[in-house]
Parts: structure tokens; sequence; C-alpha cells
């Protein structure tokens, strides 16, 4: 599959078109700085500016058209992923976006202002440019949905927690669980065997404890602005500043809003959010640099200790982003005096740790550490692309899993032998016409003719082999014609059903009952019934899709036996009602909910 992967950070756009098998990028390209005098579009070696009076949705367009343009007729593009920042306690995984969860994620962007809006307006242009395509939404807060409560909760009257949602959720959850994954494969185990402290610091940062494959503690909170020191936010900070700086300075929360998302962290400390130009300044000599990187190094140590501790034990601390793959010195600063937890750097390893598409993890720790040291290379465009895949692929799944074949059953009648001989002759053997999907039913060669008080229906084929009751099966329009009021039943439920007259070849005989609707019903055997989650008897509901003529049966009955074949059974009139064709075999998809419901699609 082909993935186009969209990153939308809180000043750029990071587009790959990604091979979900191979896991190759066909095409990189990204646009930076946006509403900066720097903004420019970066693809390979070429960057085109573009100036400061671009807007998130102008890079959109600028972004897809080029890629379009140079992707042309020569890669099929299957899906389009979008990493969203905040996903509220609502979108827990990949979803598929669409106005309706566009409009509630818009509800969530005062929460991560910095990311959110920009990422909708992306998803907006993007599905204006690819309106086929499916797109999928992919949440940094997912990955924290396993918080315990313990870990999620903040101590507030839980009246305002309630009403205002106030809880932590937790973010970089695609790289975290990247991470997770990334360490596992190395160290050539699972997730599930390992207590992993898992640093992202890129320009936002955060530390994730993910014991045994489950994020339990997360160092951003509700929104983006709690824990590390990052590129322009401070991370923790007493409340009590705030309200100091409402009072003294007379800062509103737009102001507030302002310096804690722009203002603060590595920028506010240094004037640069970037750590590269912190530490070239720091080695000349500049102390506002050198206290940056103490406090932030000071910051990240300080989680990977308590994280730890929350875990009862770590056995890899791993590092990744921007800074965590590239800074040997922040790695260095934040990982000393951790010898009593067993993490031992090796200080060689680390200063010649170098992370690229070849070498995307490189272990820093002493040979004698007990706990990992491991740099891992950050991919979030692949690592977007790899969820969205997930979601698509376990639909399919699903699909395939839930299929049932449909068959029509027109009108038909199961008799019994006496009645056989009264209409054929004495002793009279059915001809099979041809074997039914049901163990040793067959359609016979013969017919008859119904004669009700209104009318008649001649060429009314026989089932075999006969039964021990007449059992006739007409549909809604048939009791129209004939005048005979049939009750919908399953077969076999005959109590108080009409009779009605049948003229054979030999003779004429009238049935004092039997006369019913097939009420649809899907046979199916045990093995089937345990698939789809069902038991005999139970009400399901079968969605048709027929191309026009969609349709949602209620009321069908699951009829379990081990000679059954999965199929559902409809008659004429529920057939064209849903735009069936005769014979036709569709293929149901079930709803996999308690009640059993089943959908069909083809
Ligand atoms: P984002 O969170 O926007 O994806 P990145 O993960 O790319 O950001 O990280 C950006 C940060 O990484 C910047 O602060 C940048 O200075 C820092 N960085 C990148 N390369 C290096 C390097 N070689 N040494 C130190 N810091 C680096």
């Amino acid at each position: 599959m082909h993935v186009l992967s969209i990153n939308c950070g809180s000043s750029s756009i990071k587009l790959a078109l990604v091979d979900s098998v191979s896991r190759r990028r066909l095409l990189d390209m990204r646009i930076e700085e946006i509403g900066k005098p720097g903004c420019s579009l970066k693809r390979g070696e070429m960057i085109r500016p573009l100036g400061p009076q671009i807007t998130f949705t102008d890079a959109a367009r600028e972004l897809l058209h080029e890629m379009l343009a140079v992707t042309g007729e020569q890669i099929s593009i299957d899906l389009v992923a979008h990493r969203i920042v905040h996903g509220g306690g609502r979108f827990v995984r990949p979803t598929r976006l669409d106005e309706r969860t566009l409009t509630e994620l818009d509800a969530l962007s005062q929460l991560a202002p910095l990311h959110n809006l920009s990422a909708l307006e992306t998803v907006r242009v993007a599905m204006k440019v690819l309106p086929e395509l499916p797109h999928i939404g992919v949440f940094d807060t997912a990955f924290h949905a396993t918080l315990p409560t313990r870990a999620r909760e903040y101590a507030l009257p839980e009246e305002l927690r309630r009403k205002h949602g106030i809880r932590r959720f937790g973010f970089h959850g695609t790289s975290h669980a990247h991470v997770a994954d990334a360490v596992a494969r190395h160290l050539k185990t699972t997730p599930q065997h390992l207590r992993v402290v898992s640093c992202h610091l890129g320009n936002g940062a955060s530390v994730t404890a993910i014991e045994y494959g489950r994020s339990v503690e997360t160092s951003m909170g509700m929104t983006p602005l709690e824990g590390l020191i990052m590129g322009t936010r401070g991370g923790d900070l007493d409340p009590g500043i705030l309200l100091e700086l409402m009072r003294r300075e007379h800062m509103d929360a737009d102001a507030l809003d302002e310096l804690l998302n722009r203002r603060s962290g590595l920028y506010g400390l240094t004037g640069t959010n970037d750590m590269r130009e912190i530490e070239r300044r720091a080695a000349e000599g500049d102390e506002s640099c050198r206290l940056a990187i103490t406090l932030y190094s000071h910051r990240v140590r300080k989680y990977i200790g308590a994280y730890a501790a929350v875990m009862g034990g770590v056995d890899v601390i791993a590092f990744t982003g921007g800074v965590g793959e590239n800074s040997a010195i922040v790695r260095h600063r934040c990982t000393q005096r951790l010898d009593f937890l067993g993490a031992v750097l090796d200080e060689d390893r680390n200063r010649d740790a170098r992370i690229d598409d070849e070498h995307t993890i490189v272990d820093i720790a002493d040979t004698h550490s007990r706990v990992r040291i491991l740099v891992v290379k950050a991919d979030e465009e692949l690592a977007i692309a790899d969820e969205a895949c997930a979601l698509l692929e376990s639909e399919h799944a699903t699909r395939d899993r839930l299929r049932i074949p449909v068959a029509v059953s027109a009108r038909h009648a199961h008799l019994s032998q006496a009645t056989l001989d009264k209409l054929f002759g004495p002793g009279y053997r059915l001809t099979v016409r041809n074997m039914l999907s049901q163990t040793g039913q067959y359609a016979a060669e013969e017919t008859v003719t119904l004669i009700g008080p209104r009318g008649r229906i001649s060429g009314v084929r026989l089932m075999g082999p006969p039964r021990d009751h007449d059992q006739v099966e007409i549909s809604r329009t048939d009791e129209f014609v004939l005048g005979v009021d049939a009750p919908v039943r399953i077969s076999g439920d005959l109590a108080n059903t009409p009779g009605i007259t049948i003229e054979g070849p030999k003779g004429t005989t009238t049935i004092p009952n039997g006369v019913i609707t097939a009420r649809r019903h899907i046979h199916m055997s045990p093995e089937d019934a345990r698939r789809f989650g069902v038991r005999d008897n139970d009400i399901v509901e079968v969605r048709i899709d027929s191309e026009g003529r969609d349709l949602t049966f209620g009321d069908v009955i699951v009829r379990v036996d081990p000679s059954f074949t999965l199929e559902m059974h409809l008659d004429t009139d529920e057939a064209n009602a849903a735009g069936i064709k005769r014979e036709h075999v569709g293929e149901l998809v079930e709803r996999a909910e308690v009640t059993g419901a089943i959908e069909r699609t083809r």
C-alpha cells in the first residue's frame, strides 16, 4: 500500500509517501517555518522560499500540488494518514476522518492550539485535493489511553474535572509507541517484556513510562505544556507563578497562552529554540545557554528517575527526536548518576552514536550496564503510516471475516410423501434437479400449482426430500395473488397457519395448514456461529449493499446446525427491495456487537 503520511507540526508540515510493505519512503518533502521569513518548501536538495505571508492552508495546498506534480501518474496513493495531536478522550485509536469527526476535533483544538488547528486545516485541504482517498487520523494522545487513574487525574475538585474534562491525556504517542516496538525488536523480545523510559526530545518533548507495552505515565498533561523544557514551552511550572503574572503583569488567558506556548522553554531562556545553536553558544561561554542545557537535562533526568520508581525498575532508557538523536551532551547530562538504577552510559559510544536510515537504533550503554540506553531514530511519518495501514487492514479483515452469502428463495413447497402420492400418483419419487447448499436438500424437477381463494400460481417448485409435514413458502406478493394470509414463520413452525389447494398432474388436494412466508434467516454451522459471536435463534441485522438499493434487514433469525452451510435466505420480495438479483450471492459483514448484529458488504 502507498500511504501519504502528513505530519503537521506547530510551524511545519512534513509529507512522506511511504510504501507500507518495503517501508521505504518514495518521496519526502516539507514546508518549514510557516509564518516566518524563512518559510520554504524543501524536497531533497531543492529549496523554494515561500515568504512569511504563507498560511498553513496555503502551505498544505502548495505541498500537495507539488507532490502530485512530482509523482504524476507514476505512483498511486491508497490512503492519506494525518497526524493529529489531540484526540481527547474520544479518539483513542486511528479513525477515518470525515466532516463529522473533524467537527468533533475542532472542539478539541483549544487544548492543543499550536498543533491541532493547523493539522485540521491541513486535513481539510488534503480532503479537497484528494477527495477519493480514505483519510485516517492518527492521534498523539491515543497511545496513552492506557494511563491508570493515578497518572490520569489531577488533584482538583471532581465537579471541575468532570465539567471541563480535565485530565492527563499525554502526547507524542505515535513516537513513544514506535520506540517501544523498535527497542523490543532490537533486543529480540517484545514490548510486553520491557519497562522502557522513552524520552522524545524534539522541539516538543515528553517522557513516557512504558510498562510492559502500556503507557502508564507521561510528562505531558491535559495539554502539551506540561513536563519537560521544550523549544518554546517551559514545561512544569508552579501554577502560583501564573497567578503572580496575572496580578503583577495583568496578563489574561491569551497573553499567558502566548507566553507559555511560544515564548518560554529554550527560546525563553536563550532567544533560540535550536539546540545546535545553544550548544555552540554554550561552548563559547554563553551563560544563558549553559543554564538552558543544565535545566533541560536536569528535568529529563528527574523524570527518568521518577518513572523508574513508577514502574518499580527500568530495563531500557531510550532517546529519540531531534535533540535525543543528535545531542551527545544532552544525553550525557540526562543519564549522569543513574548507576544506582543500573544505567551506565558508555561515553565513547554516546559521543560516536550516529543515527541514519541504515542505523536506526544504537546502544550507548556500557557493556556491563544492566539497563540498555538506546538512541532510536524517530520516524514519525512511517509510524503514522503504519498505524493508519493497520486500521485499514483490520477493517478489511473484519469485512472478510464476516461475509455471508445471500441466497434468494423463490416460492416453493416441501411436501409429504402422502401429498406427493395424491398429486403425482402413488409411490411417486421426486427427480433431483439440482442440489441446494444445505446438506441433502435439493430442488426437484417437479412443479405444482397453488390455488387460493383469489387466484392461482403455477410452476411452484418442489423441494426434496419429502418431509413429514407439508409446507408451502410464498412471498407477500403471492399472498395478494392467492388471497391467503400467511404468517411470517421459521421453517417447521406451522401451528395455526392457513392451508391451500395444490394441483398436480395426477390430482388435486387441499392441505389444512402449512402456508407460511419464510422468516428471513441465516443458516450456519456451530463454527460459523462462534466466528460471528452469535447463537442459535439470535436475532441479528443484515445490511445489503447493492449499489443504489442498500438496505438493512432487521429480524433476521440465526439457525445453527452442524449440517448447515453458511447462507442467508431471503424471499423474492426482500431480494427485490434490496436490489439483489435472483441467485445473487452477496457477502455479509457483521457489526461485531453483543447483539450479534450482522452487516453485509460487497
Ligand atoms: P519536531 O519536534 O519539530 O519534530 P525535531 O524532532 O526535528 O523537532 O527536533 C528539533 C530539535 O532538534 C531542535 O531543537 C534542533 O535544534 C535539535 N537538533 C537537531 N539536530 C541537532 C544536533 N545535531 N544537535 C543538537 N540538537 C539538534
